[in-house]
């Protein structure tokens, strides 16, 4: 069979609050503040989630686990991600790279890079070296009430 590429690109955004706590990802960070919303408000793994699905066409991650379905409010993202790479992984497909960037103003992300990278590679059920976490913060956006997080990720078969 001809190899076969596919790219995937991925976005989310969740607002910090006081009282929640922090989950980027699929690690708890101790923050006074964490990312409200659906599940555990994990924009990086969310990001990544719909990336993958984004590669291979399969909608978003609100196809797959609906915001007002009660069953996945507070669920842990880790779950989302898993089941994502596993529906590419059962077309034949390997994850060539993933790339991801935050966008926040806290916490700086520099001492975590490693802990985050190790993290979404055991997810994904890859190596270290194919995961990249960069982190900018959000000169000129006024969003430092909140978290941004891009990722693309790249598939291959055959
Ligand atoms: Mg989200």
């Amino acid at each position: 069979m001809k190899p076969e590429i596919r790219i995937g690109a991925g976005w989310d955004s969740h607002a910090f609050a006081p009282g929640v706590r922090l989950w980027l990802g699929g690690i708890e960070i101790e923050h006074p503040q964490g990312l409200a919303g659906h599940s555990d408000g994990d924009v990086l793994l969310h990001a990544v989630c719909d990336a993958l699905l984004g590669a291979i066409g399969e909608g978003d991650i609100g196809t797959h686990f609906p915001p007002d379905d009660a069953k996945w409010r507070n669920a842990r993202s880790s779950v989302f991600v898993r089941h994502a790479a596993q529906l590419a992984r059962g077309e034949g497909w390997e994850i060539a790279n993933l790339d991801t960037t935050l966008i926040l103003e806290q916490p700086r992300i520099g001492p975590l890079r490693e802990a985050l990278r190790e993290s979404v590679a055991g997810l994904l059920g890859i190596e270290g070296g194919r995961v990249s976490i960069k982190a900018k913060t959000p000169e000129g956006l006024g969003t430092a009430g909140a978290a941004i997080a891009q990722a693309t990720v790249l598939l291959q078969r055959g």
